[in-house]
């Protein structure tokens, strides 16, 4: 949430990219390792070339999309396929377990708590 650590990426990206790397939104970023902060980099990369390239944001991997899992598509104004982003209280596409919301530093976090253990 410090912006002078990194800044623009956004709340939906924010969520989803610490989703894919099974870290706890409350972790501090000085306890993100190097190898972590690449791989995370890297992701963001991607994910937003492929967001710029079809107007939308999709974070979810090829084997998670509702045509892999047989599950409806997903049903919200930001469009897009995603793991947590505005999906409290809904199943986890992974486990199964809720999602859960809560407040920090005004904006909304967004996390399973079973794929992001502390
Ligand atoms: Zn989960």
């Amino acid at each position: 949430m410090d912006q002078k650590v990194i800044a623009g990426v956004g709340n939906v990206y924010r969520a989803e990219v610490l989703f894919r790397h099974r870290i706890d939104p409350y972790r501090a970023g000085k306890d993100i390792t190097p190898a972590q902060w690449k791989a995370i980099w890297s992701d963001l990369v991607e994910l937003m070339h492929e967001g710029v390239r079809h107007n939308r944001i999709d974070t979810v991997r090829p084997e998670h999309t509702p045509e892999a899992m047989g599950r409806p598509p997903r049903v919200d104004d930001h469009g897009g396929e995603v793991y947590v982003y505005r999906r409290a209280h809904q199943p986890c596409h992974i486990c199964g377990g809720e999602i859960r919301t809560a407040d920090l530093a005004a904006r909304n976090l967004f996390w399973c708590p079973t794929c992001q253990r502390p």
